[in-house]
């Protein structure tokens, strides 16, 4: 173990790069937490709170939530436009808003509001449940409600509603015809509204969310159709409700270059605006702050090159600039940052329940008596490897030649027997080819995909499609590491794969020394012990999105709080059951409990013949009642 230190392993595993200052591998080789920025003190070994959760019998896998670090981004974003401000003598407020759509879990939002109030920090909605859902939360008096996407009437009274009680809300007409039943109803009520609108931008967001700018956005007015807006609430009578500019050009903005390219557009419109006499009091410049999840500082996808400073710095010198060059007074900013406030939160932690290896099948593969030639071809190769230079040529044949031998067993000239030696021969050609192209100095193209190929595939007690759901739609990175073991030096390459039975379960890019790589080095597997892993970065979109593919479910989730005076630094204060197989055969429309009382007829059938005996019948009917209410993944202990 000399020869491989904590150093090593935080270059292979890249933890502090994506970590964003809460974990970081310890001395003992274990993950560690430090939730509180401010308080390095607070430190929580993972491995501790592993142990706490098999004690209290909570069943893998798990979502396990730092909250902490929840109220940690929430300072962080709020602090951040706080002080830049004041260093750039900026005559606004910022108002921030959280948009509920990024994690709408109530644990998650309550702890937001919470931790946001002494900032005013307000919430986002984008549909009708949403907006009942933020109606509910007591936010701060001065923070502001915003509300996007798609609307009808009764989304605009309930909008109605909550400016009769008092609240900031502002609703942000995505489409024209909106702000006229806006402006019918809030008539109709005698309440007045106030109004944003959004802009679609000429500016697209690199990334892979370039499309919610540009002329084909979905959501937002033209130029025209925002002046004609301004004219027809003057008409109206309602000038002064029309309070803000909104605009949006994608989340996980990788390059920020397109951050100052939006705010440049948008404080124009904006100066041209209040020039205008468009009593404008706010500019939201929608979400888009992105998360290094694989830890490159790049404009690759799952990365973006700046940090939140320097965004925070952007928004606010790009929108004075304009507005002290065009002498209008600065406005109130809004940022609606989603990911970048729950992505650190939470992680799914489950552990490896086997090994899949084609290269290591043992089997006999001695020359028999009048074996097919297929075979002692595929031997001979194996042979002339040792004194081969040429490995593209050996890796060629052996392809080919497997390749024809299923013809052949198809067409009965080779046997099931025969099959089987050409199959663990060709194997153990790629392994002995793999091995000495490690010391060549040249690899040739298709055989560097010999690694990949060669490498394990960990089975891992999880859904992708339920837990990680956008690494399966839109290839999103997502940092995977042990929980222990990382003192060890990692001698296993692998990729993950579920448990689903759906060959696009698996996770095959992950963060790693060079980069995004196709495998990641693991510890063996040791026998009787458990090997944990965590996929990072979960708590944004990923906690939310996942679906019931294969009817598994939602998982059991922990809630963590750090404590100072604890022995361990923390205290699990809920834990929250997930789905159980009867929750998702709901879902699904079928009444479990008729269900299990079809079984238990059947089982009685059996035992009125004689076929099982009485005491067995009751054994077999609890049983199926037992899995029934029991959890959809896995049962490892
Ligand atoms: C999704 C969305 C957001 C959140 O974006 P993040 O990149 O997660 O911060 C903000 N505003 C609008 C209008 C959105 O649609």
């Amino acid at each position: 173990m000399a020869d491989w230190t904590i150093d090593d392993a935080e270059r292979l595993y890249r933890v502090k790069r994506w970590g964003g200052g809460y974990f970081e591998i310890g001395d003992n080789g274990n993950l560690h937490i430090t939730p509180v920025p401010g308080n390095p003190e607070v430190r929580i070994d993972f491995h501790s709170v592993i142990e706490e959760m098999k004690e209290e019998g909570i069943q893998f896998p798990v979502v396990v939530r730092f909250h902490d670090i929840l109220r940690s981004q929430v300072a962080e974003l709020n602090t951040t436009f706080r002080s830049t401000i004041e260093e750039a003598d900026y005559q606004g407020r910022y108002l921030g808003v959280y948009p509920v759509k990024v994690n709408q879990m109530r644990e998650v939002v309550e702890e937001i509001v919470d931790a946001g109030r002494q900032f005013d920090y307000g919430l986002e909605a984008g549909s009708k449940a949403e907006l009942l859902t933020v109606l509910a939360f007591q936010t701060s008096d001065e923070a502001l409600t915003i509300l996007n996407g798609y609307k009808d009437e009764e989304f605009m009274r309930l909008a109605l509603l909550g400016r009769k009680l008092g609240r900031k809300i502002i609703v942000v007409v995505e489409k024209y015809s909106e702000l006229l039943s806006l402006v019918r109803i809030a008539k109709e009520l005698d309440i007045d509204p106030i109004i944003g609108l959004r802009s679609k931008m000429t500016v697209k967001g690199r990334g892979k969310w370039e499309s919610s700018g540009g002329d084909r956005a979905k959501f937002g007015l033209t130029i025209a159709e925002i002046i004609n807006a301004a004219r027809y609430l003057e008409e109206q009578g309602l000038a002064h409700t029309l309070q803000l500019l909104h605009f949006h050009i994608g989340s996980q903005l990788t390059d920020i270059r397109s951050v100052k390219d939006a705010v440049a557009e948008g404080a124009r419109i904006y100066a041209e605006l209040r020039k205008m006499g468009v009593d404008l009091r706010y500019v939201d410049v929608g979400g888009g702050l992105g998360i290094d999840y694989d830890g490159t500082q790049s404009t690759s996808e799952s990365s973006r090159n700046y940090n939140m400073k320097e965004y925070v710095a952007d928004v606010v010198y790009g929108m004075k600039e304009v507005c002290d060059l065009e002498e209008v007074p600065h406005p109130n900013l809004v940022t609606e940052s989603g990911r970048a406030i729950t992505a650190h939160h939470s992680c799914v932690i489950t552990q490896i329940v086997g090994e899949i290896k084609n290269s290591q099948i043992k089997f006999d593969t001695a020359a028999a008596e009048d074996e097919h030639v297929m075979v002692s071809n595929m031997r001979d190769l194996f042979e002339t490897l040792e004194t081969s230079d040429n490995m593209q040529e050996i890796f060629n044949d052996a392809s080919q030649w497997k390749e024809q031998a299923m013809d052949a067993f198809k067409l009965r000239v080779v046997s099931l027997q025969e099959l089987a030696k050409i199959e663990t021969l060709y194997w153990q050609i790629m392994s002995r080819l793999h091995q000495k192209l490690k010391e060549a100095e040249f690899v040739p193209e298709e055989l560097q995909e010999l690694e990949y190929h060669l490498s394990s595939q960990y089975l891992c007690n999880f859904s992708v499609f339920q837990s990680a759901a956008d690494t399966w739609a839109i290839d999103q990175v997502l940092p995977v590491v042990p929980i222990t073991r990382m003192n060890e030096k990692p001698s296993v390459k692998c990729s993950l794969v579920d448990i689903t039975c759906d060959s696009d379960g698996k996770i095959d890019q992950f963060v790693g020394e060079h980069g995004v790589q196709d495998v990641l080095p693991m510890h063996p597997i040791k026998a009787g012990e458990d090997y944990f892993i965590g996929l990072f970065l979960t708590g944004a979109y990923q906690d939310v999105m996942g679906d019931m593919h294969n009817l598994f479910g939602r998982l059991n989730e922990v809630h963590i709080f750090s404590d100072d005076d604890d022995p361990e630094d923390f205290y699990i204060e809920e834990v929250v059951t997930g789905s159980s197989v009867s929750n998702v055969l709901s879902i699904m429309q079928y009444n479990p409990s008729a269900m299990a009382q079809d079984v238990k007829r059947i089982i009685d059938k059996h035992v009125a013949a004689g076929s099982i005996k009485p005491r067995e019948g009751v054994k077999w009917t609890d049983f199926y009642e037992d899995c029934l209410h029991g959890y959809t993944y896995l049962k490892t202990r």
